[in-house]
């Protein structure tokens, strides 16, 4: 669902807010809705450049001819195909899950199949912002003659999906919005019918692409098709090129293509694509989400040092922000959901350890149809394994917290029964944790 939050309660999303790009604050931004003050988070799907462009085409967008290839012979391969094909150039793009490749020399242009081998050469080898490149784009280049945006979002206060565009694409929308956001254009698509043939002609007659209507009027429409048709939260064309096309008798066309691509897919809707699911990259994925999604924990990584294991999202939100009352930073969300066995435990151990950060682990658990003991089990089964010693302050409540107590108990574990009383004593070991180190 689009609109939809994450089921396991916690709101991720992009958040359109005009008001925010009209007084410079930074336009489009990603974070916790109800948490501004959280570091940012990756939780949805990101495809890559090539995969988006597969589900444009599918929309019937027009995507110029495109192949993948993982080695600098594969690159030349392709530039002799699309050079003998009538292109003039081949342009070899790194295929990475972050902005800006052109700045960071990830897109580059060649005139023949040697230099196309040898810009494969260099960009596969290169780390853009921290991430290797593994596999390149390459394709015709196209001879651009003006670059527009255009992308749609969901707009959580409007409860719709937002068109926007722009006649100074290429660059960051952000940026844009920032330095000049009447520049930006927007338009609300219905949230029944989509974006209607006259909301897509103020959209192009905006953007000053009356000369190419139609074209511009089904791509706009086809963008919010494809945000529906794949449950995206966004899908952005960044540039759409106005591209010249020189027959072999020389006369010139203008045509409008979508010359990059970016869709991410709300997480909560992947059960209904199954297609799209196989197209998760689990090379740029943090390991500890892709361990929390293989073990069915909701884990969301945090810059605090207070490892949270806690079961249910509210009284895991709770404890958050008790952590953060009692004067200390939470390292992370964590749902160990309804009735967690004792391995479920013992992984969700292992996540927070992971992150070095970590200091002290609170353990909050309120037993309904999760049973103490069997958490208590598991945080032993979890303790004898770890590598890193780490002060833990346990609270059970509810349904087996006598068995779970007599148990933290033989095993000398640090035992709370207030939520404030945990709270302030995994901070307090954490700080001491934090002095000795
Ligand atoms: P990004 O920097 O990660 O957004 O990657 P893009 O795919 O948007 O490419 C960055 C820039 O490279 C574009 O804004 C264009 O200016 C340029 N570029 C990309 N593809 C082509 C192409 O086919 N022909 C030409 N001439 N330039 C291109
Ligand atoms: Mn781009």
């Amino acid at each position: 669902m689009p609109f939809g939050s994450r089921s396991d309660g916690v709101i991720l999303t992009r958040i359109a807010d005009p008001g925010s790009a009209t007084q410079g604050g930074g336009g489009l931004r990603w974070g916790i809705l109800s948490r501004p003050d959280r570091p940012s988070r990756r939780t949805r799907l990101k495809l890559q450049e090539f995969h988006a462009r597969q589900l444009l085409r599918a929309s019937g967008l027009p995507v110029p001819a495109w192949s993948v290839a993982t080695t600098p012979q594969e690159v030349g391969e392709a530039a002799v195909r699309y050079l003998a094909g009538g292109a003039e150039r081949v342009v070899v793009k790194a295929q990475v899950l972050v902005g800006g490749r052109g700045k960071a020399g990830g897109v580059k242009l060649a005139a023949n199949p040697e230099e196309a081998a040898a810009i494969g050469r260099a960009i596969l080898g290169m780390e853009i912002r921290g991430i290797r490149v593994r596999r390149v784009l390459v394709a015709p280049a196209a001879d651009i003659v003006h670059e527009y945006y255009l992308g749609a979002v969901i707009d959580r206060a409007a409860r719709r999906i937002l068109l926007m565009g722009s006649a100074a694409g290429g660059v960051e929308i952000e940026e844009v919005a920032r330095t000049d956001p009447a520049a930006v254009v927007r338009v609300h698509a219905h949230p029944h019918l989509g974006l209607l043939e006259y909301q897509a002609r103020q959209m192009a007659f905006a953007l000053g692409l009356g000369a190419l209507l139609a074209e511009a009027v089904a791509i706009a429409r086809g963008l919010v098709a494809t945000m529906v048709a794949n449950d995206a939260d966004l899908v952005e064309v960044n540039p759409l090129a106005i591209v010249r096309e020189r027959a072999s008798d020389g006369t010139e066309t203008l045509s409008l293509q979508c010359l990059d691509a970016k869709v991410t897919i709300d997480d909560s809707a992947l059960p209904r694509h199954p297609e799209l699911e196989a197209m998760r990259d689990l090379d740029e994925e943090d390991p500890a989400d892709v361990e929390a999604r293989a073990a069915d924990l909701s884990f969301i990584k945090l810059e605090g040092t207070i490892g949270c294991m806690v079961n249910g999202a509210g009284l895991a939100m709770t404890t958050m922000d008790l952590v953060k009352r009692a004067g200390g930073a939470p390292a992370n969300f964590l749902d160990i959901g309804g009735g967690a066995r004792s391995d479920k435990v013992a992984t969700a151990m292992r996540l927070i350890l992971s992150d070095a950060n970590v200091r002290a682990i609170l353990v909050n658990i309120f037993g309904g149809i999760t049973r103490g003991d069997e958490v208590a089990r598991g945080l032993i089964e979890a303790r004898a394994q770890q590598e890193r010693d780490v002060p833990m302050v346990v609270r059970i409540v509810g349904t087996n917290a006598a068995e779970a107590a007599t148990i933290l108990e033989a095993a000398a574990f640090e035992t709370a029964t207030s939520l404030d009383d945990a709270a302030a004593r995994a901070v307090a070991a954490a700080e001491r944790a934090g002095a000795a180190a």
